[in-house]
């Protein structure tokens, strides 16, 4: 049976909080765990993550499979230093329209390829309601200012209303001394924050290097937050696919199959 993905999908309401970041280094976390990954850059208008990883797609991607342009197969691409799969963002020059059913159409064909993970980077906003059930979770990024978590606020309240599970995770910590305490974000967002992720340098050479900050340090403050991340995500897929393997064998047992119905009719008579 093809495995279903753990669609995981990184949102902000304010821009630059750092979603990019920690989607990629996060995939690639869950890629050295060996669990398959692929990364889908769904930031129409300010894609980075291929120029990131010196992905060359001809600036295909995202919004050609949206728009039926390209079949899905044809714009996931391989970083292979990793073996990492990524659907790169395609750089529009207009603001692009998408249509609640073509998304949805979308997430569909997405659903059904064979990964572990797949990894939504989004762009700031809430996300289209038509979607939402294909998100197994949402982490919520925050910055430690006052702006940028009123925004998760909102955030974990949309979620909430599509019935889905979502956690904080306050990055760049440490980096300003405005920066807000933990518990005063928490207070704000209305619930505890899973997880702080430091300001580190590490990500300045990672992308002077054109590399992921957790392929060129793994000890670095930023990446042993983000090893935490994979950590808890690892472990919810392991339930889920329990959860899976579960269900199956319960339906094994309480569904015969047919000579076994046969069988059983031929004794009763
Ligand atoms: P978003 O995708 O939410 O717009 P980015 O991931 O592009 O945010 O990050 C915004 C900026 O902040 C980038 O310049 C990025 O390199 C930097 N950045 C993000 N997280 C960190 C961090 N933990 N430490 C240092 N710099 C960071
Ligand atoms: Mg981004």
């Amino acid at each position: 049976m093809a495995k279903r993905p753990f669609i995981i999908l990184i949102a902000s309401q304010k821009g630059g909080v750092g979603k990019t970041t920690i989607a990629l280094n996060l995939a690639v976390a869950l890629r050295l765990q060996r669990y398959s990954v692929l990364l889908v850059d769904t930031d129409i208008e300010s894609a980075s993550l291929s120029e990131q990883l010196g992905i060359k797609s001809d600036g295909k991607g995202y919004s050609n499979v949206v728009n039926r342009e390209a079949e899905i197969g044809d714009v996931i691409f391989a970083y292979e230093p990793i073996d990492l799969y990524i659907i790169p963002g395609s750089q529009a020059m207009e603001r692009v329209e998408q249509k609640p059913e073509k998304l949805e159409r979308f997430y569909s064909m997405l659903s059904k390829q064979s990964f572990d993970f797949i990894i939504i980077d989004t762009p700031p906003g809430l996300f289209e309601e038509a979607v939402a059930r294909y998100f197994r979770d949402v982490a919520i990024i925050t910055t430690p200012d006052s702006v940028s978590s009123n925004g998760s606020a909102r955030m974990a309240q949309y979620c909430d209303r599509h019935k889905l599970e979502h956690r904080l995770i306050i990055n760049r910590a440490g980096y300003s001394k405005y920066d807000l305490e933990r518990e005063e974000v928490e207070k704000i967002y209305g619930d505890v924050a899973f997880l702080m992720i430091p300001e580190d340098k590490i990500i300045a050479e990672s992308i002077m290097k054109h590399k992921p900050a957790y392929m060129i340090d793994r000890e670095a403050d930023f990446c042993v937050a983000i090893t935490e991340l994979a950590r808890e995500y690892s472990l919810k897929v392991k339930e889920s696919q329990e959860g899976e393997a579960g269900s199956i064998q319960e339906e094994r047992e309480t569904q015969p199959g047919f000579f076994e119905k046969m069988a059983r009719w031929l004794f009763k008579q």
